[in-house]
């Protein structure tokens, strides 16, 4: 056992925060033309998946619903919102991201409670980083005319945008702002496990005042889902979510007048050279994959590291996640929360068990989890080959595939090896090589000696089943006007 090994582990005192702070209320309701109300569909439970008790009961949206908010936003376009003066348009913006900032701690553990991520994340990535959207795009507002879209640029209409439960607050952050920025109204749906937040930013849009019917948020499952892209009234469909379902949008849309972008799942390749700083690149591979339990589509889910440091490294790594801390998401000390759903903590475990079927070797530190609740323990795997399901399967959970590799070809050749392209990493000394391989990777996004890191002002979006169109940025604008 190595000196390092030995130093000593230091036990931390409980320090969470309180779940009043989330002002949970017994129900909630959609928002449809400005106001709250019961939705026409059932009335469901949405469950803490740290614990499994339930929060609160939404009442969720039927096909009556969705009607009526797609004749909401219509409306809302025709008449106040399209025709409005861009710099007004900011101003509503920019009271949303204020407000955002406002009820920061409340959404922090809002959105902790119902997705089960570290309140050390909700409170220090989704919250900000969702209120820096509205902020960057609030900016934009007035200023389309000197983007590059053309003098006189214009919106697309009324956009349908449905969102995954990973991240629900920023996804709803990410959809609404550039559209709304840009002159277009709004028919959201968050996913059906992680409603509570984006109907409280359905409660600071009321209170910011913006004309009714611009946003509207319903509570639903896929059928709400797929009535909004059928709908004939919608112009545009934003959709963040799995890849079988973009590849159902795609097709329903196919022959039809309707915009589409499609932010879908990867397999992220983080590539560690040999003159790679070790120890920060072993910050950004915890980062890259143990980040909100590895439940984001541009997880560093793939490690790739040359094989004259993989052992050093993967001791290192070892060490290091033998002090992450798994456990209470409200634990101001929890560096890895609860798994979303059963749905989703069963898929993990049969992708996992499929990689000690194919002779890959499974490692987790020692870690006690909690009894109650979807629980998986951060699970390293080494000896992958890229036929691996572990290595081609986006796993969506706190699981690391490590593969190696001799040259910079054949790093490149095994990261562009998969159907995705959403991210990629890539940690050396070298520029010329950082340059070299970003223009080579088939990825949307390219994290030089860091991973995970999202700004507004960042176009994020993918390659081949990742999906096209981009989000943030004044790429983002593209996909809300008209050419
Ligand atoms: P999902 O595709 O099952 O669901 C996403 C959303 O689509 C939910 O709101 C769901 O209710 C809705 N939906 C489901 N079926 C539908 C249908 N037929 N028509 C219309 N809407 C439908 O995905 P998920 O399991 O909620 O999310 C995980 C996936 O999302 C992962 O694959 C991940 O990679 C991807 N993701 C991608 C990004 C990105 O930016 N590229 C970001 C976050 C998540």
């Amino acid at each position: 056992m190595s000196a390092r090994a030995k130093s000593p582990v230091f036990e931390y005192a409980p320090a969470p925060e309180s779940r009043e702070i989330a002002r949970l209320k017994p129900s909630y309701q959609i928002f449809i033309d400005g106001r709250f109300r019961d939705g026409s569909g059932d009335a469901v439970k949405t469950i803490n998946p740290a614990d499994e008790q339930p929060l609160a009961e939404v009442a969720e949206a039927g096909p009556a619903d969705v009607a009526d908010a797609v004749a909401a936003a219509r409306r809302a376009y025709e008449g106040p919102w399209s025709a409005m003066p861009g710099k007004e348009r900011g101003k509503y913006l920019f009271r949303i991201a204020r407000a955002i900032q406002e009820r920061g701690r409340e959404l922090a553990v809002l959105e902790s409670l119902d997705n089960g991520k570290p309140i050390r994340e909700s409170r220090d990535v989704d919250v900000p980083v969702a209120a820096a959207h509205f902020f960057y795009y609030a900016g934009w507002a007035d200023k389309l005319g000197y983007g590059g879209f053309g003098p006189d640029p214009r919106p697309v209409g009324v956009a349908g945008q449905i969102i995954p439960w990973n991240f629900p607050l920023l996804m709803a952050a990410w959809k609404i702002a550039p559209a709304l920025a840009c002159g277009n109204t709004v028919v959201l749906k968050p996913a059906e496990t992680t409603p509570l937040t984006a109907l409280v930013l359905a409660e600071i849009i009321a209170e910011a005042e913006l004309p009714a019917g611009v946003v509207n948020v319903l509570a639903g499952g896929p059928a709400i889902g797929a009535a909004i892209v059928e709908h004939d009234d919608v112009d545009k469909i934003a959709f963040t979510g799995s890849t079988e379902v973009g590849k159902i949008i795609q097709r329903t849309l196919a022959g039809t007048s309707k915009r589409l972008s499609l932010e879908l799942g990867g397999k992220a390749a983080n590539i560690v050279f040999d003159d790679a700083p070790l120890d920060q690149a072993v910050e950004g591979i915890v980062n890259g994959i143990f980040f909100n339990q590895g439940q984001v589509c541009c997880a560093g889910s793939r490690l790739l590291v040359q094989e004259s440091v993989a052992d050093e490294l993967i001791d290192s790594l070892q060490r290091r996640l033998a002090t992450l801390r798994v456990g209470d998401p409200l634990d101001k000390n929890t560096d890895v929360g609860a798994i979303n759903s059963a749905a989703q903590l069963a898929r993990i475990r049969e992708l996992t068990e499929s990689g000690v079927a194919e002779g890959a070797t499974r490692w987790s530190p020692p870690c006690e989890l909690p009894e109650r609740g979807f629980w998986f323990a951060p699970t390293v795997f080494t000896g992958v080959s890229p036929a691996h399901r572990i290595a081609r399967e986006e796993i969506f959970g706190p699981v690391l595939s490590v593969l190696t590799f001799r040259t910079p070809a054949e790093a490149l050749e095994k990261a562009n090896n998969t159907p995705y392209g959403l991210s990629a990493g890539v940690w050396t000394e070298k520029g010329s090589r950082i340059l070299s391989m970003a223009a080579q990777l088939r990825a949307g996004v390219v994290w030089a000696n860091t991973f995970n890191r999202f700004d507004p002002s960042a176009p994020f979006g993918g390659y081949k089943e990742s999906g096209f169109g981009r989000e943030g940025g004044r790429h983002g604008l593209e996909a809300y006007l008209a050419h």
